[in-house]
């Protein structure tokens, strides 16, 4: 065993210790003391980390919040061996016995207790990857929860871009048609207007030089005079049927024969 050096002060603190055991014959050997000391303060600690302040020591056996009862501090010791449990992925127990640490599977953060299936002994090192483990899930939760909210605000968004676009597009062909139908109107008016002058200037009235323009429509891109004589037809044809038709039934053959 290696040779401990000790300081004036420590060759004193032994000095009174074992005076203080002098009626014992064991005490006079400095072995013998650093046995019973070592033996000592392992109870010690052992009481420190498994024994609770007085005020815990009245609490209930399930632990509340993060304070772990001292009957489930004992279990887990007594279950883990007195050392870190943690197991890898390949099926290696750590088994540190120093810095040993009582761990939440489930953190008390997340809704874990205090109790023995959910606390466990773990080394400092072991105890820090699991946080970090936990948290890190965690963290991909929030992650990929966000990412979902993202594409959805994102699909809706274009879903309403489209919609817009769709009535942006309907807006523009109305008023496309619109304007067609506008243009189109100018034209037939301007088309129309020599024609329309005529017949007014011949006594026809606006209804009857619309109706006449209608019908000869088709001649329109032509000399003004053949339109006219054609216009001249439809009304008088029309204005005979009228006739006709106040007065007898025989005579609509006109037309008719005319036609043919
Ligand atoms: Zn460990």
């Amino acid at each position: 065993m290696k040779r401990l050096t000790l300081t004036q002060q420590e060759r004193d603190a032994l000095r009174r210790v074992q005076d203080l055991l002098s009626n014992t014959d064991w005490a006079q050997d400095p072995a013998a003391i650093y046995a019973k000391a070592i033996e000592l303060l392992e109870e010690r600690l052992l009481k420190d980390k498994l024994g609770a302040k007085k005020s815990e020591q009245t609490e209930e056996t399930v632990g509340n919040g993060r304070r772990i009862p001292k009957a489930v501090r004992h279990a887990v010791w007594q279950r883990d061996g007195g050392c870190c449990s943690f197991v890898s992925a390949d099926g290696h127990r750590c088994g540190e016995r120093r810095w040993l640490q009582f761990d939440h599977r489930t953190p008390v953060a997340l809704g874990g207790e205090s109790t023995l299936a959910n606390v466990r002994l773990l080394c400092r090192a072991h105890n820090l990857f699991e946080a970090e483990r936990v948290l890190g899930e965690d963290r991909v939760t929030r992650a990929r929860e966000r990412a979902e909210r993202e594409r959805a605000r994102h699909s809706e968004a274009k879903a309403r871009e489209a919609a817009r676009a769709a009535a942006r597009e309907a807006k523009a062909r109305a008023a496309e048609e619109k304007a067609r139908l506008a243009a189109e109107k100018a034209a037939i008016q301007e088309r129309d207007a020599d024609l329309l002058s005529a017949l007014k200037s011949l006594q026809f009235t606006p209804e009857q030089s619309a109706r006449a323009a209608e019908a000869t429509a088709d001649l329109a891109q032509g000399p003004l005079e053949p339109r006219v004589r054609a216009a001249l037809k439809v009304l008088t044809a029309r204005l005979a049927t009228k006739q006709d038709f106040s007065k007898t039934e025989t005579k609509p053959a006109a037309p008719k024969s005319e036609a043919a």
